[in-house]
């Protein structure tokens, strides 16, 4: 296992030509050990499907191949104790190599499987997992718990904020620079919606694993000359907003100030995804409390991975990998004491069929 993410981490998967190579090269590292492989593409990426098990029940690990750009000596892989560096070795081919380990340990033992364990392999998460992890959802290759294995330290990342994005203009009234009071400065409305927006009791609401939402003013166009007051300003929003708060609900809050305070504005999508929102009562991260006693615990995701793709379904979706650090970072490494534990727990869970301990 960790010749093999040394291997790939050899592999510079941060095209989509790179992240293709990395997966023949995992689909062919599987197919010598004796596991059948399927490999689907979708506009030029590739991702690999293979299933182990039978039973009413699907579980669905998900590991991603394409990385992050690095540096040209980060993609040699070194080691220093009990740390593996270079790119991608956190995010996430230290918990891909564990999940191709794991997988290959199950193949052994077929029988004793009482539920489908299904592995997806994909190319695009780093760009937002459209073409390889949705696609595959949208395929039918869905099932009842996925696990991501981004890495998380061996904690359940059980939730993820929703994203909405949005643009939204506004329109004042130019003048001459010298005489702004003619004019209505469409900068200052921007910046006054901006406060309004803040101001909103939504914006300040928590939930179990979330202290709020996250307001980030992103982009801001406006203004040409000093001499002139800008009549029109554009700014764009990327909120992450938390469980229980939708993507329609945001657009009506944010509609909602427009209409009261800027009537001439006008806002536009620009991408949006629903939060992930798994029960921490669900029977599957029970289990996975169950198997791992006192050394996980659960929280919440500020980011987004390819469970939302997931989620969208219905099925509960974690994130849950190996611990490591300064992924997307000069430093990135896993550790490896964590990846052969990740690899066992994978393995007990996939063939568990206690009944989960209330936790
Ligand atoms: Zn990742």
């Amino acid at each position: 296992m960790i010749d093999l993410v040394q291997d790939l981490i050899r592999i510079q998967s941060d095209t989509k030509e790179g992240a293709n190579h990395a997966l023949d090269f995992s689909a062919k590292w599987l197919q010598e050990r004796g596991v059948e492989v399927k490999i689907i593409e979708n506009e030029g990426y590739k991702m690999l499907v293979a299933e182990l098990g039978q039973g009413e029940e699907t579980l669905i690990w998900n590991g991603h191949l394409d990385i992050v750009p690095g540096r040209k000596e980060q993609f040699e892989p070194y080691i220093e104790g009990d740390k593996l560096f270079g790119r991608g070795s956190a995010d996430m081919k230290g918990g891909v190599a564990a999940m191709m380990a794991a997988f290959v340990g199950l193949s052994k033992h077929p029988d004793r499987l009482t539920k489908k364990v299904q592995f997806h392999l994909v190319t695009d998460e780093e760009t937002g997992g459209s073409k390889t992890s949705k696609h595959l959802v949208q395929q039918g290759y869905t099932g009842d718990f996925v696990i991501c294995g981004e890495p998380t330290f061996l904690k359940i990342g059980l939730q993820a904020k929703g994203i909405s994005q949005f643009f939204v203009t506004f329109h004042g009234k130019g003048a001459h620079g010298s005489r702004p009071w003619e004019g209505d400065n469409a900068i200052l409305q921007s910046h006054r919606f901006h406060q309004l927006l803040l101001e909103q009791e939504w914006t300040k609401e928590s939930t179990t694993y979330y202290e709020h939402p996250s307001i980030n003013l992103a982009r801001i166009q406006a203004g040409d000359r000093f001499n002139m007051v800008p009549d029109t300003c554009e700014v764009g929003y990327d909120i992450r907003f938390v469980p229980g708060q939708s993507v329609d609900f945001v657009e009506q809050q944010l509609k909602a100030i427009l209409t009261e305070h800027f009537p001439n504005a006008e806002i536009r999508r620009r991408g949006v995804s629903p939060a992930v929102t798994t029960a921490d009562d669900d029977p599957r991260v029970l289990q996975l409390l169950d198997i791992m006693k006192e050394e996980t615990e659960i929280m919440g995701q500020h980011g987004s991975a390819d469970t939302r793709h997931y989620a969208v379904t219905g099925a509960g979706a974690i994130e849950f990998g190996p611990a490591g650090g300064d992924w997307h970072g000069p430093g990135e490494f896993v550790s490896i004491s964590s990846m052969e534990k990740y690899r066992d727990i994978l393995m007990e869970f996939a063939f568990y069929t206690g009944i989960p301990k209330e936790v």
